[in-house]
């Protein structure tokens, strides 16, 4: 079977190595990008192209798996550029018309918003592609399917291409280094049960090498799978523990952030991951997206 060369692109995230990536594709007509990163890391993402012999005006298209900022904030800038913009049908409203998706994430983030993320363009309709579940894309010689990939988001999509995933947020976050995972689960899609499903879905496909966002290029599709769903049956269990005593919010957090830090501990992870990961999936963001989806979906009314 061929195998096309993934070239990771590190975005330096807040001037971090390994916290966001984009995913560089060659192919006959130019590259595509799984993934454009913020606003903010464009001028990370020109760079890192040019080492690679590019510039925008050769990126043909791009995949996005969800349209969260840290993963499509430049997609709008990149279609300006002549990028073709390849997106779930849930998912597209945003990037047509951010302004509400604007709105909510300086609800969060307020004055932080644009260092953190920069700008978010909106992707002009004619640049805009959607596609259906198992739809498959035909760029230069390569074909990437598209899979709808629930739980972390409703508008979630993989891509798949040949033995390789590229998994988003679905597929956990994990910086290379370690044997060790964390799920980003913020507010308001999160949901465990999809979650599983989407787990269960990839784990049929084979796969060799499995490309999370944050961070890289894993050839141990199976143990990373399976720890996502090791990951999930955790997070079960901390629910049961902490959520029906109807702890404060704060406290919640408290408690959410000692366990990852006994995690850490645990794995010996370096400062640097810590941070790393910290920048990837926030874990206060988490502790929300918990606490919505237990008042949604786990207290009996
Ligand atoms: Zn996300």
């Amino acid at each position: 079977m061929a195998r096309t060369s993934i070239h990771t692109l590190d975005l330096n995230f807040q001037g971090r190595q390994q916290a966001i990536a984009s995913y560089m594709l060659e192919h006959s007509d130019g590259v595509a990008l799984v993934e454009t990163g913020p606003g903010s890391t464009l001028e990370a993402l020109r760079a890192a192209l040019k080492t690679h012999g590019y510039g925008f005006q050769h990126v043909t298209h791009v995949f996005l798996t969800h349209i969260h900022l840290d993963h499509a904030g430049a997609s709008g800038y990149l279609a300006s550029q002549g990028a073709q913009i390849h997106v779930h049908p849930q998912g597209a409203a945003h990037l047509l018309n951010p302004e509400k998706l604007i709105a909510s994430a300086t609800r969060i983030y307020g004055e932080l918003m644009e260092p953190l993320w920069g700008q978010f363009l909106p992707v002009p309709a004619e640049k805009l592609t959607i596609l259906q579940d198992e739809e498959e894309v035909a760029v230069g010689g390569l074909r990437i399917r598209a899979l709808n990939t629930p739980g972390h988001a409703e508008h979630h999509y993989a891509y798949l291409l040949e033995d390789a995933c590229f998994t988003g947020d679905v597929g956990a976050v994990r910086i290379p280094g370690f044997q060790y995972l964390r799920l980003p689960m913020p507010p308001p899609e999160l949901n465990l049960e999809k979650w599983r499903e989407t787990v269960a879905r990839l784990q049929k496909l084979s796969l060799k090498r499995i490309a999370p966002t944050h961070f890289g290029v894993f050839d141990d599709a199976d143990w990373h799978l399976g720890s996502i769903l090791a990951r999930l049956d955790e997070v079960e269990n901390w629910l049961n523990q902490n959520l029906p005593a109807n702890l404060p919010i704060d406290e919640l957090k408290r408690n959410f952030l000692a366990w990852m830090e006994r995690q850490a501990h645990a794995q010996g992870l370096t400062p640097e991951t810590i941070e790393a990961y910290r920048l990837a999936n926030p874990l206060e963001i988490s502790v929300d997206g918990l606490s919505r989806y237990w008042k949604k979906f786990r207290i009996q009314r």
